[in-house]
């Protein structure tokens, strides 16, 4: 069977662990593996959340509500925009695959930073289009504007804090980007980590009313990080009602579980629980980045719900990875982009405690 030519240059997404995976392989007790892979949160979700997704269970047979009324008010009345601005989808994901399906073909070309979210790469290879990347992981101002007039890119993704790095780029530096370009270009301005980078600094802090002004710019945001629901797959995107429109041309019917709508609408009823989320991470935050002192060895500040530690030349984070892993312990290993290092959600306390201990353990 021949398969579409695009297909041929993609590499699968490599999801985080599972935990079945380290019970099957190790023998380790599913209760004693330490999870801190995929950026989930460790509080898990709000237990209100918890509580009307149980309530909801008998509604299961129920096509959801598609205009996805509710959710999109709470959203508009949330970010002070209006429902039409809204697009929802199974996870910010989605959102991504609907931006590259109506607006790429094999003559584009899409631009990114040099490690950043591996499925910008992915849903822009499967419509064939060209991937350029700036120099650095982080995301400077000037070398997105330079790739932009050399290549005029269809679409230029800012990942804002930045995944798998952890570092952020100032709303200064977006809004740069943003007035460099014309308005042929889509600017996508991915803040799934956004919750974190507003409460540890304002400079970093973008919100989309802040972009709407710009017709050309849409913004991405997720139930799956501070809010802890990434198992329900809920994920927005906020701009012009004009380019809503067309993206709702590609989204399936339903796209939302009704499971999935009453927990995202439940959740924008609890911000106290992202709160709280984000408490524990900035409590627990500094006990990594002592860490990484004590061993000499570099880390990048974090603006999100995880720490990338940068490893010297003795060390070497494939080794370091699947040791942790022989112990019970997932973490995201970033040799695959090129880079000596590993990404750790930071977890509970105890989770912490359990990393710490094991990871003593490996460096010695
Ligand atoms: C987790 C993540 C997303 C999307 O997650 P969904 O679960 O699909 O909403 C998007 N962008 C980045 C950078 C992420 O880390």
């Amino acid at each position: 069977m021949k398969f579409n030519e695009a297909l041929k240059d993609i590499k699968s997404y490599e999801a985080g662990k599972p935990i079945e995976l380290v019970v099957r392989e190790f023998g380790i007790k599913a209760q004693e593996v330490v999870k801190l892979a995929s950026n989930e949160n460790p509080k898990g979700c709000s237990p209100q959340v918890a509580k009307i997704i149980a309530d909801n269970a008998h509604k299961a047979f129920l096509y959801p509500d598609d205009s996805m009324y509710e959710l999109k008010s709470a959203l508009a009345s949330k970010f002070l925009v209006e429902s039409e601005n809204i697009i929802i989808g199974a996870g910010s994901d989605q959102v991504l695959e609907f931006i590259s399906r109506a607006l790429l073909t094999a003559n584009d070309s899409v631009l990114m930073s040099q490690v950043t979210f591996a499925m910008y790469e992915i849903y822009a290879k499967q419509m064939g289009a060209k991937i350029i990347r700036t120099a650095s992981y982080e995301h400077k101002a000037d070398e997105f504007i330079e790739a932009y007039h050399e290549h005029k890119p269809k679409i230029i993704y800012l990942c804002t804090p930045n995944n798998p790095t952890g570092d952020a780029t100032s709303k200064v530096d977006i809004l740069k980007i943003i007035e460099a370009v014309d308005k042929e270009t889509l600017v996508v301005v991915d803040g799934a980590y956004m919750e974190y980078a507003s409460a540890k600094d304002e400079a970093y802090s973008i919100k989309p009313n802040d972009l709407l002004t710009y017709s050309n710019v849409i913004y991405l945001g997720t139930f799956s990080k501070a809010y802890g629901l990434g198992g329900m797959r809920v994920g927005y995107g906020i701009a012009d009602s004009r380019l809503i429109a067309e993206l709702s041309k590609v989204r399936p019917p339903f796209n939302i579980t009704t499971l999935s709508l009453a927990a995202a609408i439940e959740a924008c009823k609890d911000e106290g629980f992202v709160k709280e989320s984000i408490d524990l991470f900035t409590q627990e935050i500094v006990r990594y980045e002592a860490f990484a002192k004590e061993y000499g060895f570099d880390y990048i500040e974090s603006y999100t719900n995880f720490i990338t530690y940068l490893f010297n030349d003795n060390m070497n984070s494939t080794k370091i990875a699947d040791a942790l892993l022989k112990e019970g312990v997932i973490i995201r290993n970033l040799a695959s982009y090129q880079m000596n290092a590993i990404r750790i959600t930071i977890g509970t306390k105890e989770q912490n405690d359990r990393l710490f201990k094991v990871l003593r353990k490996v460096l010695i």
